[in-house]
């Protein structure tokens, strides 16, 4: 593999100073990676950051603006909207709320309570650029699944594979190996404290940590087990606790264990894949929420002034949108992003169990 792209979804500059962490003190490079200007200071969603991060397009383009809302159309009055989120004067609290329910609300099909599929984006991703083999584990916004150069596995807000309607996996002959009774994606099998006071913030760091080490179990055998694997150019793999935890709690001893918990399982990927060059990305950083947020138990909140990049190369990366055209410079591909897509092949089921095993010896596993 020539380069290994790990997110820390919500690894955030100051933390990454203050803690301990042996993997990422090793990187020789490393900045902050902030969003596009309308974001900035604000509030961006993990959807909106990753798609830009992976398109090099920017959200109005890509479409994706949040998790919990349809894909943006625009609107008349987006202009205004966009005016009143940038004044600097007015709170972030209230800037945050004219761009959810501002742009949210009427700039987007379907507005609050639809959600983005993959099929919404119209670009290529940035591993459709390159002529090899891609393994990518957990990117926001890639439910349903295509048929694409690799391996992919959808990230948040795919469903589990009981709720899933379509494959979670493309080629979908691999989502056995990929789910099972121990294994159902990134959602861990409890209510985050923010959304209920039963749950003890020290149970559910305990279980993201778990879930950690097993997307880092995954993915390794996904590569070790694959026949070819000099094949994957690329890879991506999306570590996405520290987001979760972080927003229940700003318990120190906590936010200290799912770093440590991240750092180590990188570490682990790393050391058995063994790529060419890494890069650490995460989509925006968490600081305290705004005491005008009342209501919610919530800890820590986006803070997009906090994102950051390390890497093993000088990427050179100031802004998410530097991020796809900084990988395409590594592959020495003279394309300059975002390209549109001819649209998508998606996966579809196949229950065979016969046609499965042997697809999955074509692919290169047994
Ligand atoms: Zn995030």
């Amino acid at each position: 593999m020539d380069l290994l792209v790990v997110g820390w979804d919500a690894a955030t500059s100051t933390h990454l100073r203050a803690i301990d962490l042996p993997f990422w003190d090793s990187l020789d490079h490393s900045g902050t990676l902030l969003p596009e200007e309308l974001f900035h200071d604000t509030y961006i969603s993990t959807g909106n950051a990753w798609t830009t991060i992976t398109t090099g397009a920017p959200f109005e383009d890509h479409r994706v603006l949040g998790f919990v809302h349809g894909p943006y159309v625009g609107h008349p009055l987006a202009g205004p909207i966009k005016w009143v989120a940038n004044r600097s004067v007015l709170p972030r609290l209230v800037r945050r709320g004219v761009l959810a329910f501002g742009l949210g609300n009427v700039a987007t099909e379907g507005g609050r309570g639809a959600s983005p599929q993959s099929t919404d984006v119209p670009f290529k991703r940035v591993w459709e650029y390159l002529s090899g083999n891609a393994l990518v584990f957990g990117l926001p916004v890639s439910y349903p699944t295509w048929e694409t150069n690799g391996i992919l596995i959808s990230g948040v807000p795919a469903p589990t594979p009981e709720e899933a309607t379509q494959p979670l996996v493309s080629p979908a002959e691999l989502q056995p190996t990929v789910f099972d009774e121990d294994f159902t994606g990134y959602h861990v099998q409890m209510d985050s404290p923010v959304n209920d006071e039963n749950t003890s913030v020290e149970a559910f760091c305990d279980a993201h940590v778990d879930k950690t080490e097993a997307v880092a179990d995954r993915y390794i055998d996904l590569y070790s087990d694959h026949d070819e694997r000099e094949d994957f150019e690329f890879g991506f793999v999306m570590l996405r606790s520290i987001d979760d935890v972080l927003h229940s709690t700003t318990d120190k001893g906590v936010i200290e264990r799912i770093y440590r918990a991240t750092d180590r399982a990188t570490r682990r990927v790393i050391d058995e894949i063994n790529p060419d060059d890494v890069l650490v990305l995460s989509d925006h950083g968490m600081g305290p929420r705004s005491p005008l947020r009342v209501g919610k138990n919530i800890g820590l909140d986006h803070d997009t002034t906090r994102g950051v990049w390390g890497g093993t190369a000088p990427f050179g990366l100031e802004r998410q949108l530097d991020v796809t055209p900084a990988i395409l410079e590594y592959f020495g591909i003279d394309v300059e992003p975002p390209q549109e897509k001819d649209g998508y092949e998606l996966v579809k089921k196949r229950i065979d169990e016969t046609a499965v095993h042997e697809r999955l010896a074509d692919l290169g596993y047994r």
